[in-house]
C-alpha cells in the first residue's frame, strides 16, 4: 500500500513528532528525574533502575499515545546494517484483560541471540548470547510501517563477555578517549571552564535513483547493488545540466516525502540537490554529535530506500553502481566542540584562541600523517574499491588540504623557529582567518573547510561509525602525546610554539593543495613516502599490526580480540561480496548475454548468406567482420565464465581467510574484468531490442 502524505501541518508541528527527545522527556518526568538523567547522559552518573523505570514509563505512554503497539531494541551489528527484534507492550492480567507494560529493565537491557550476526571469532558457538544495552545519549524514536508503529530504542550490542559486537560501542569509547585527551590540552591552555568535549559529525549522503521496473530486470543491481555489465552510454555524463539543476518533478515528490519523514524523526535534513552524475542526488542533515549523527545516518539510508520504493523508484546506495560514471561517497564532516560552545577547529579572534586552534590543527596533521593507513582502512570495502581513484573521487592516497591562508601560517611557525625569530603563539597575533575559506579543494580526501575537516573517502553505503572511530582514536593519541609533553613544562607558551612548529615540520609531507585526481600526484605522493593502498586487500592488514593493537588498547577503544574480529569480518565481507558478484556475472553471461548474442549472430549469418548470393562478396565482407567479432567475443565470454566458475571452486577450497582475500583480488577480479569487457563489447553491437537487460541509457537518463 502506498502512503502519500497529505499533511497540512506546518513544519514546526511535524518536526520531531516521532522522536523522544529531551524536550519531550522533560515534559513527562519529574524535574529531579530529568536532572539525574542528564547526568547519566553526560557520563557523570550511573544509570539506576529507578530512573530507568520512570523514563521507560514516560516513553511507553508517549509511544502508545502515538499509536505504537511494539517496542524494539535497535542495534548496529558488524554487517553494517541495523537489526531489531519487536516485542509488544501487551501483558495479560487474566480474565482476558491486558495492560500495556514496559519496564525499566526492558528499556535498559535486552537479550538477543547473537548467533545470526557476525562475531569474527569473538563468540564461541556454545555461548551465543548477546546483550543489547540502552544508549541513553541517542534518542528513542517511532517508526511507522506496514507492521504498525514501533518504539525504537537505540542500543549497544555486546557479547556475553562484554566484547563489542557492534559499531556503536567502539564509537562511544572513541568519543570518550578523545574527550579525555582534548580536555587535558584545554587545561594546559588555561581553560578551566569547559567541562565536556564531544565530536561532531555532519554526514552528506549521496545516492542514485533508478526506475523500479528497470532495476528488477537486472540481476546485478538486484543482487549486488551495482551493474556488473554495461556499455558506455552514447550521451556521456552531462556535468553542467544536472549538478544543482532543477530537480525533476517525480524526484521532487520523492524528496518532499523523504524530508517529511526525516523531520518527523527529528533528523534535521537541510540540503538536497542533484549531484554531478545523471540521476545522482545528495542529502545532508545539519550536524550533531557523532553518535547521534551515526544513528541518524542509518535512518537516513533506511528512509531513502523506503521512500524511493513508494515512488516506484529504487535508491542505489552503492559506492559505484555504474562504471565510468561518478561514484557515491559519504562526506564525513568532523569537528570537536565543547559543552560551552567552542569549536576547537575554529580559527581564533585573539592570540589565545589562535594557540588553541593551531595546536588542535597540528594534532590533526600529525594524526593523519602518522596513521594514514588506518584512515584508509576505515573506508575500505570491495564496493568502495571501485570508487576510490576513479571518476571524480578521491584517490586511495591520504593527504590534507589546509588552504593557502592556513598553510602560510604553519609555514611561518616553521620559518620563524629556524631563524630563531620569536613567534610566540599566544602572544603574537596571527593573521585573521576568514571564516569561510572559499578556495576549497574538491579533490582532496581530507580537507579543512573553515571550522571542520571534511573526510571524503568514506563510501555512500557504509556506516559512519568506523571512520569516526579511527579519527577520534588517532586524534586522541596525538593529543595524549602533546599533553604528556606539555604538562611537565614550565613555559607552556614556548612549549606550544615549539610543538606546533616541530609537528608541522615533521608531518608537512601529508599536506597537499594540488589536484588530488591527477596522475602527477600519485608520483609525487610516492616521492613523499605516502602510502597508496589501492585495494582493500592492501589496507586490511593494518587492523592487526602491533602498533594498531597498542594504539587501540592505550585508549580503551578496541581490544586485541575485538580488532582481530573486525579483521575477520571485514575480510570475509570483502571476498563474499566479490564471490556474489562473480556468481551473478556468470549467470548473466551464460543465461542472458550468450544466448542473446548467438541469436543475433544467427540472424546476421542468415542475412549475410542471402545477401552474398545477391550482392557478391565485396558487399558482405564488413558484415562478416561484425559476425566474427560477435562470435569471438561470445566465445571468449563463455570461456571466461567457465574459468571464473573454476576459480570460485578453487577459492572454496582455501581454508585461510587471508588466502581467500588475496585470491579474490588476484584471481577473481581480473577475470571479472575480462568477462565484462566481452559482455560490453557485445552490448555495443547486438541489436538493442535483443539485449537481455536495460542499458545505461535507460537506467541513467530515464526518470
Ligand atoms: P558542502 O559544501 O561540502 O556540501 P555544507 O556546508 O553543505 O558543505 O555542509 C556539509 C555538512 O557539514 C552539513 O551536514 C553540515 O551540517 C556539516 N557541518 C557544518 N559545520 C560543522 C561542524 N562544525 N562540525 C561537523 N559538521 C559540520
Ligand atoms: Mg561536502
Amino acid at each position: 500500500m502506498k502512503k502519500i502524505i497529505t499533511e497540512t501541518k506546518s513544519l514546526p508541528e511535524i518536526y520531531g513528532d516521532y522522536c523522544f527527545d529531551k524536550t519531550t522527556l522533560r515534559q513527562r518526568v519529574p524535574k529531579s528525574v530529568f536532572k539525574e538523567f542528564l547526568e547519566v547522559q553526560n557520563g557523570r552518573k550511573e544509570l539506576t533502575l529507578s530512573i530507568a523505570e520512570v523514563v521507560a514509563n514516560a516513553m511507553k505512554d508517549w509511544a502508545i499515545e502515538k499509536g505504537a503497539t511494539h517496542y524494539t531494541h535497535w542495534f548496529q551489528p558488524l554487517n553494517g546494517l541495523t537489526a531489531e527484534k519487536h516485542d509488544s507492550f501487551v501483558s495479560p492480567i487474566g480474565d482476558g484483560q491486558i495492560i500495556m507494560e514496559f519496564s525499566g529493565k526492558e528499556l535498559i537491557k535486552g537479550e538477543s541471540d547473537a548467533s545470526s550476526f557476525p562475531s569474527g571469532g569473538l563468540r564461541s558457538t556454545f555461548e551465543a548470547r548477546g546483550y543489547t544495552a540502552w544508549d541513553t545519549t541517542s534518542p528513542a524514536f517511532l517508526k511507522d510501517d506496514n507492521t504498525g508503529i514501533t518504539l525504537y530504542i537505540p542500543t549497544a550490542f555486546v557479547a556475553y563477555t562484554g566484547e563489542a559486537l557492534d559499531k556503536k560501542v567502539p564509537l562511544l569509547r572513541s568519543m570518550n578517549a578523545i574527550e579525555k585527551q582534548a580536555l587535558r590540552i584545554l587545561r594546559i591552555l588555561g581553560n578551566n571552564t569547559s567541562k565536556h568535549i564531544t565530536t561532531c559529525l555532519g554526514a552528506e549522503q549521496e545516492y542514485f535513483l533508478v526506475e523500479k521496473n528497470l532495476f528488477n530486470k537486472r540481476l546485478d543491481l538486484a543482487h549486488t547493488g551495482r551493474t556488473l555489465f554495461g556499455a558506455k552510454p552514447a550521451k556521456s555524463q552531462e556535468l553542467r545540466s544536472h549538478y544543482y539543476g532543477t530537480i525533476e518533478e517525480r524526484v521532487a515528490a520523492f524528496m518532499r516525502e523523504l524530508d517529511f519523514e526525516l523531520w518527523r524523526l527529528g533528523i534535521p535534513s537541510k540540503t538536497k540537490h542533484n549531484e554531478v552524475a545523471p540521476n545522482q542526488f545528495e542529502l545532508a542533515p545539519i550536524y550533531s554529535t557523532t553518535n547521534v549523527a551515526t544513528d541518524q545516518n542509518q535512518l537516513v539510508m533506511d528512509t531513502i530506500n523506503k521512500m524511493a520504493s513508494r515512488h516506484d523508484l529504487v535508491a542505489l546506495l552503492h559506492e559505484k553502481p555504474f562504471a565510468d560514471v561518478n561514484g557515491s561517497g559519504k562526506h564525513n564532516n568532523w569537528s570537536l566542540a565543547t559543552d560551552d560552545g567552542i569549536n576547537l577547529f575554529e580559527p581564533g579572534k585573539n592570540p589565545k584562541e589562535n594557540a588553541q586552534f593551531l595546536i588542535f590543527i597540528a594534532a590533526v596533521i600529525k594524526a593523519v600523517d602518522k596513521y594514514a593507513p588506518l584512515l584508509r582502512l576505515s573506508t575500505a570495502s570491495a564496493s568502495n574499491d571501485n570508487r576510490l581513484g576513479g571518476h571524480e573521487a578521491p584517490p586511495a592516497i591520504i593527504s590534507i588540504f589546509l588552504g593557502d591562508e592556513l598553510e602560510t601560517i604553519f609555514k611561518k611557525t616553521d620559518e620563524k623557529l629556524k631563524t630563531r625569530n620569536k613567534l610566540e603563539i599566544g602572544v603574537d597575533s596571527l593573521p585573521k582567518l576568514p571564516m569561510d575559506i572559499t578556495d576549497r579543494n574538491r579533490t582532496s580526501p581530507f580537507a579543512f573547510t573553515g571550522n571542520k575537516f571534511e573526510f571524503r573517502m568514506p563510501g555512500s553505503s557504509q556506516s559512519t561509525s568506523t571512520p569516526n572511530v579511527m579519527l577520534n582514536t588517532i586524534m586522541a593519541d596525538v593529543l595524549k602525546e602533546f599533553a604528556d609533553e606539555l604538562e611537565g613544562m614550565e613555559d607552556k607558551t614556548k612549549g606550544i610554539q615549539k610543538l606546533v612548529s616541530k609537528t608541522y615540520k615533521e608531518h608537512k609531507r601529508i599536506i597537499f593543495s594540488g589536484n588530488g585526481y591527477g596522475e602527477e600526484w600519485v608520483k609525487e605522493a610516492e616521492k613523499r613516502g605516502l602510502p597508496n593502498l589501492k585495494s582493500t586487500t592492501d589496507a586490511l592488514g593494518a587492523y592487526t599490526t602491533p602498533e594498531t593493537i597498542e594504539l587501540f588498547g592505550r585508549h580503551g577503544v578496541l581490544s586485541e580480540g575485538e580488532l582481530i574480529s573486525r579483521y575477520n569480518i571485514y575480510a570475509e565481507n570483502y571476498y563474499t561480496q566479490i564471490v556474489t558478484e562473480s556468481t551473478v556475472m556468470i549467470k548473466m553471461a551464460v543465461q542472458d548475454i550468450y544466448p542473446a548474442s548467438n541469436r543475433y549472430a544467427l540472424e546476421l549469418a542468415e542475412i549475410i548468406k542471402k545477401s552474398s548470393k545477391i550482392l557478391g562478396e565485396e558487399f558482405t565482407v564488413t558484415q562478416e567482420e561484425l559476425l566474427a567479432y560477435i562470435l569471438k567475443n561470445n566465445a571468449e565470454l563463455y570461456k571466461s565464465s567457465k574459468k571464473l566458475e573454476e576459480k570460485l571452486e578453487e577459492l572454496n577450497n582455501l581454508e585461510n581467510i587471508t588466502l581467500r582475500v588475496n585470491f579474490t583480488k588476484d584471481e577473481l577480479l581480473p577475470l571479472m574484468k575480462k568477462l565484462r569487457t566481452h559482455g560490453d563489447n557485445l552490448e555495443g553491437v547486438v541489436e538493442h531490442k535483443m539485449w537481455p537487460f536495460p542499458t545505461y541509457e535507460e537506467l541513467l537518463f530515464k526518470l
